[in-house]
Protein backbone atom coordinates (compact mmCIF):
# COMPACT_ATOMS: atom_id res chain seq x y z
CA UNK A 1 0.00 0.00 0.00
CA UNK A 2 1.18 3.29 -0.69
CA UNK A 3 0.53 7.10 0.50
CA UNK A 4 1.52 6.89 3.92
CA UNK A 5 3.86 9.75 4.50
CA UNK A 6 4.91 11.78 8.04
CA UNK A 7 4.40 14.96 9.13
CA UNK A 8 7.48 16.13 11.87
CA UNK A 9 4.87 19.00 13.38
CA UNK A 10 5.65 21.55 16.41
CA UNK A 11 3.26 21.80 18.60
CA UNK A 12 4.56 25.44 20.68
CA UNK A 13 5.17 25.39 24.18
CA UNK A 14 1.91 24.20 25.18
CA UNK A 15 -0.95 26.47 24.98
CA UNK A 16 -2.50 24.85 22.08
CA UNK A 17 -3.78 28.09 20.62
CA UNK A 18 -0.45 28.45 19.78
CA UNK A 19 -0.81 25.67 16.94
CA UNK A 20 -0.19 27.03 13.65
CA UNK A 21 -3.10 26.49 11.40
CA UNK A 22 -1.27 23.76 9.63
CA UNK A 23 -0.48 21.77 12.69
CA UNK A 24 -4.00 21.49 13.56
CA UNK A 25 -5.42 20.28 9.90
CA UNK A 26 -2.68 17.52 10.21
CA UNK A 27 -3.29 16.62 13.72
CA UNK A 28 -7.16 16.39 12.37
CA UNK A 29 -6.70 14.01 9.62
CA UNK A 30 -3.85 11.87 11.24
CA UNK A 31 -3.99 8.10 11.04
CA UNK A 32 -1.69 8.01 14.21
CA UNK A 33 0.19 10.72 16.27
CA UNK A 34 3.71 9.89 17.95
CA UNK A 35 3.94 12.07 20.87
CA UNK A 36 6.38 12.79 24.01
CA UNK A 37 6.01 14.54 27.20
CA UNK A 38 6.69 18.17 25.60
CA UNK A 39 3.54 17.70 24.00
CA UNK A 40 0.65 19.41 26.39
CA UNK A 41 -2.11 17.57 27.61
CA UNK A 42 -4.45 20.50 25.74
CA UNK A 43 -2.73 19.65 22.75
CA UNK A 44 -3.23 15.74 23.06
CA UNK A 45 -7.16 16.44 23.67
CA UNK A 46 -7.54 18.00 20.01
CA UNK A 47 -6.15 14.36 18.71
CA UNK A 48 -9.50 12.79 17.51
CA UNK A 49 -10.88 9.99 18.99
CA UNK A 50 -10.16 7.39 16.70
CA UNK A 51 -6.59 8.42 16.02
CA UNK A 52 -4.02 5.95 17.01
CA UNK A 53 -1.48 7.61 19.59
CA UNK A 54 1.96 6.08 20.41
CA UNK A 55 3.59 7.57 23.30
CA UNK A 56 7.45 7.97 22.40
CA UNK A 57 8.98 9.91 25.18
CA UNK A 58 11.54 10.46 27.22
CA UNK A 59 11.96 11.12 30.92
CA UNK A 60 15.21 12.25 32.39
CA UNK A 61 17.79 9.14 31.74
CA UNK A 62 14.94 6.35 30.66
CA UNK A 63 13.76 6.47 27.37
CA UNK A 64 10.55 5.13 26.75
CA UNK A 65 11.53 4.48 23.04
CA UNK A 66 15.29 4.84 21.56
CA UNK A 67 15.64 7.66 18.88
CA UNK A 68 16.45 4.84 15.96
CA UNK A 69 13.23 2.78 17.22
CA UNK A 70 11.51 5.91 17.06
CA UNK A 71 12.44 6.52 13.47
CA UNK A 72 11.77 2.73 12.61
CA UNK A 73 8.34 3.02 13.95
CA UNK A 74 7.78 6.03 11.65
CA UNK A 75 9.26 4.29 8.38
CA UNK A 76 7.16 1.50 9.03
CA UNK A 77 4.07 3.19 9.99
CA UNK A 78 4.04 5.40 6.52
CA UNK A 79 5.32 2.21 4.56
CA UNK A 80 1.63 0.49 5.60
CA UNK A 81 0.10 3.87 4.08
CA UNK A 82 -0.56 5.37 7.57
CA UNK A 83 -0.76 9.05 7.70
CA UNK A 84 1.75 9.40 10.49
CA UNK A 85 1.96 12.85 12.86
CA UNK A 86 4.88 13.16 15.18
CA UNK A 87 4.03 16.00 17.06
CA UNK A 88 7.29 17.58 18.66
CA UNK A 89 7.00 20.60 21.30
CA UNK A 90 8.33 23.56 19.88
CA UNK A 91 9.53 23.98 17.25
CA UNK A 92 11.39 20.55 15.10
CA UNK A 93 14.56 22.01 14.51
CA UNK A 94 15.40 23.86 17.48
CA UNK A 95 16.80 21.41 20.28
CA UNK A 96 14.15 19.11 19.23
CA UNK A 97 15.95 16.35 16.69
CA UNK A 98 14.17 17.19 13.66
CA UNK A 99 16.94 16.97 12.25
CA UNK A 100 17.65 13.05 12.79
CA UNK A 101 13.92 11.82 12.66
CA UNK A 102 13.97 13.14 9.36
CA UNK A 103 17.17 11.95 8.58
CA UNK A 104 16.11 8.12 8.34
CA UNK A 105 12.71 9.41 6.37
CA UNK A 106 14.48 10.70 3.67
CA UNK A 107 17.34 8.08 3.47
CA UNK A 108 14.03 5.33 3.07
CA UNK A 109 12.35 7.36 0.33
CA UNK A 110 9.07 8.13 2.65
CA UNK A 111 7.07 11.45 1.92
CA UNK A 112 7.36 13.40 4.77
CA UNK A 113 7.17 17.66 5.65
CA UNK A 114 8.15 19.70 8.40
CA UNK A 115 5.92 22.03 10.25
CA UNK A 116 7.22 25.28 12.33
CA UNK A 117 6.43 25.68 15.70
CA UNK A 118 6.71 28.80 18.07
CA UNK A 119 9.77 27.50 20.02
CA UNK A 120 9.84 27.88 23.90
CA UNK A 121 12.02 30.81 23.42
CA UNK A 122 9.81 32.99 22.28
CA UNK A 123 6.64 31.49 23.68
CA UNK A 124 7.80 31.23 27.23
CA UNK A 125 9.41 35.04 26.66
CA UNK A 126 5.75 36.34 25.29
CA UNK A 127 3.85 35.28 27.99
CA UNK A 128 6.39 35.80 30.69
CA UNK A 129 6.21 39.15 29.28
CA UNK A 130 10.72 39.45 28.53
CA UNK A 131 11.46 41.03 24.93
CA UNK A 132 14.45 39.35 23.93
CA UNK A 133 15.82 41.96 22.26
CA UNK A 134 15.04 45.65 22.95
CA UNK A 135 16.91 48.51 21.54
CA UNK A 136 17.92 49.59 24.96
CA UNK A 137 18.86 46.65 26.58
CA UNK A 138 19.87 43.67 23.91
CA UNK A 139 20.83 43.21 20.27
CA UNK A 140 21.29 40.18 20.18
CA UNK A 141 19.56 36.77 21.59
CA UNK A 142 21.15 33.29 21.93
CA UNK A 143 19.69 29.78 22.23
CA UNK A 144 21.96 27.25 23.97
CA UNK A 145 21.23 24.02 25.72
CA UNK A 146 22.14 23.67 29.20
CA UNK A 147 22.20 19.65 29.35
CA UNK A 148 25.13 18.44 31.67
CA UNK A 149 27.18 16.06 30.32
CA UNK A 150 29.42 14.73 32.74
CA UNK A 151 27.91 17.36 35.55
CA UNK A 152 29.16 20.25 33.54
CA UNK A 153 28.32 22.69 30.53
CA UNK A 154 30.33 22.17 27.78
CA UNK A 155 29.84 26.11 26.29
CA UNK A 156 31.49 28.72 24.96
CA UNK A 157 31.94 31.13 28.08
CA UNK A 158 33.73 34.02 26.41
CA UNK A 159 31.02 34.54 23.55
CA UNK A 160 27.85 34.16 26.64
CA UNK A 161 29.21 36.45 28.76
CA UNK A 162 28.67 39.63 27.03
CA UNK A 163 27.18 42.45 27.55
CA UNK A 164 23.65 43.67 25.73
CA UNK A 165 23.08 40.13 24.49
CA UNK A 166 20.21 37.79 26.08
CA UNK A 167 20.35 34.33 26.84
CA UNK A 168 18.44 31.60 26.31
CA UNK A 169 18.93 28.30 28.21
CA UNK A 170 17.04 25.56 27.35
CA UNK A 171 16.87 22.11 29.43
CA UNK A 172 18.74 24.15 32.16
CA UNK A 173 17.74 23.45 35.31
CA UNK A 174 20.00 20.92 36.61
CA UNK A 175 22.25 23.19 35.56
CA UNK A 176 21.62 26.42 37.05
CA UNK A 177 24.06 26.96 39.28
CA UNK A 178 27.07 25.94 37.36
CA UNK A 179 25.55 28.35 34.36
CA UNK A 180 25.17 31.52 36.49
CA UNK A 181 28.63 30.61 38.22
CA UNK A 182 30.10 30.30 34.66
CA UNK A 183 28.58 33.18 33.55
CA UNK A 184 30.04 35.59 36.25
CA UNK A 185 33.62 34.28 36.31
CA UNK A 186 33.29 34.84 32.66
CA UNK A 187 32.94 38.59 33.32
CA UNK A 188 28.91 39.29 33.17
CA UNK A 189 28.40 41.22 36.82
CA UNK A 190 26.62 39.44 39.32
CA UNK A 191 23.74 41.75 39.49
CA UNK A 192 22.45 40.56 35.60
CA UNK A 193 18.82 39.85 36.22
CA UNK A 194 17.53 36.52 35.16
CA UNK A 195 14.78 34.23 35.38
CA UNK A 196 13.52 30.88 35.51
CA UNK A 197 9.81 30.31 33.83
CA UNK A 198 8.09 26.79 34.74
CA UNK A 199 5.33 25.64 32.07
CA UNK A 200 5.42 28.48 29.77
CA UNK A 201 2.14 29.68 28.03
CA UNK A 202 -0.23 27.02 29.53
CA UNK A 203 -2.10 27.94 32.98
CA UNK A 204 0.48 26.24 35.59
CA UNK A 205 2.77 29.13 34.14
CA UNK A 206 5.07 30.23 37.22
CA UNK A 207 8.21 32.73 36.57
CA UNK A 208 10.82 33.35 38.92
CA UNK A 209 13.03 36.58 38.70
CA UNK A 210 16.12 37.37 40.02
CA UNK A 211 19.65 37.85 39.87
CA UNK A 212 22.98 35.76 38.22
CA UNK A 213 23.82 35.35 42.39
CA UNK A 214 20.04 35.50 43.46
CA UNK A 215 18.38 32.74 41.36
CA UNK A 216 19.99 29.52 41.53
CA UNK A 217 18.51 29.31 45.61
CA UNK A 218 15.47 31.32 44.47
CA UNK A 219 14.63 28.40 42.03
CA UNK A 220 15.38 25.70 44.32
CA UNK A 221 13.21 27.39 46.90
CA UNK A 222 10.45 27.54 44.11
CA UNK A 223 9.91 23.50 43.45
CA UNK A 224 9.99 24.41 40.15
CA UNK A 225 8.13 21.19 37.79
CA UNK A 226 9.61 20.54 34.24
CA UNK A 227 9.64 22.33 31.35
CA UNK A 228 11.61 25.44 32.70
CA UNK A 229 13.24 27.48 30.64
CA UNK A 230 15.96 30.04 31.76
CA UNK A 231 16.60 33.63 30.62
CA UNK A 232 19.58 36.10 31.40
CA UNK A 233 20.08 39.21 30.64
CA UNK A 234 18.90 43.17 30.96
CA UNK A 235 15.85 42.37 29.01
CA UNK A 236 14.14 40.30 31.82
CA UNK A 237 14.02 44.21 33.68
CA UNK A 238 11.09 45.06 31.89
CA UNK A 239 9.08 41.70 32.89
CA UNK A 240 7.86 44.09 36.19
CA UNK A 241 6.53 46.42 33.53
CA UNK A 242 5.40 44.09 30.83
CA UNK A 243 3.95 40.59 32.41
CA UNK A 244 0.50 40.23 30.90
CA UNK A 245 -0.27 36.99 31.87
CA UNK A 246 -0.48 36.39 35.26
CA UNK A 247 -2.35 39.65 35.34
CA UNK A 248 -4.99 39.00 33.01
CA UNK A 249 -5.63 35.31 35.16
CA UNK A 250 -5.54 37.28 38.38
CA UNK A 251 -8.35 39.21 36.39
CA UNK A 252 -10.26 36.61 35.32
CA UNK A 253 -10.45 34.58 38.89
CA UNK A 254 -11.60 37.80 40.45
CA UNK A 255 -13.99 38.43 37.71
CA UNK A 256 -15.15 34.83 38.45
CA UNK A 257 -14.97 35.16 42.22
CA UNK A 258 -17.19 38.09 42.14
CA UNK A 259 -18.98 38.28 39.23
CA UNK A 260 -21.36 41.07 40.88
CA UNK A 261 -18.63 43.37 41.80
CA UNK A 262 -19.62 47.04 40.04
CA UNK A 263 -15.74 47.16 38.53
N1 LIG B 1 11.97 21.88 20.32
C1 LIG B 1 11.63 22.53 21.58
C2 LIG B 1 12.71 22.38 22.63
C3 LIG B 1 12.99 20.96 23.06
S1 LIG B 1 14.17 20.86 24.33
C4 LIG B 1 11.32 24.01 21.31
O1 LIG B 1 11.57 24.50 20.21
O2 LIG B 1 10.81 24.68 22.22
C5 LIG B 1 13.17 20.84 25.77
C6 LIG B 1 13.35 22.11 26.59
O3 LIG B 1 12.57 23.17 26.04
C7 LIG B 1 12.90 22.01 28.01
O4 LIG B 1 13.88 21.42 28.83
C8 LIG B 1 12.70 23.48 28.37
O5 LIG B 1 13.93 24.10 28.64
C9 LIG B 1 12.17 24.05 27.08
N2 LIG B 1 10.70 24.17 27.06
C10 LIG B 1 9.85 23.62 26.18
N3 LIG B 1 8.57 23.98 26.43
C11 LIG B 1 8.62 24.80 27.52
C12 LIG B 1 7.63 25.51 28.27
N4 LIG B 1 6.34 25.45 27.98
N5 LIG B 1 8.05 26.25 29.33
C13 LIG B 1 9.35 26.32 29.66
N6 LIG B 1 10.32 25.68 28.99
C14 LIG B 1 9.97 24.93 27.92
Amino acid sequence: MSGGEVALVGTGPGDPDLLTIRALRLIERADVVLYDNLVSPAIMAMVGASTRRVYVGKQRNRHAMRQESINELMVELAREGQRVVRLKGGDPFIFGRGGEEIETLSEQGIRFEVVPGITAASGVAAYAGIPLTHRAYAQACVFITGHLQDGSMNLDWPMLARPRQTIVCYMGFLGLDELCRQLVAHGLPASTPAAIVQQGTQPTQRVVTGTLESLPLLAAQASLRAPTLIIVGDVVRLREKLQWFERRGAAQAEAIESPHSAN
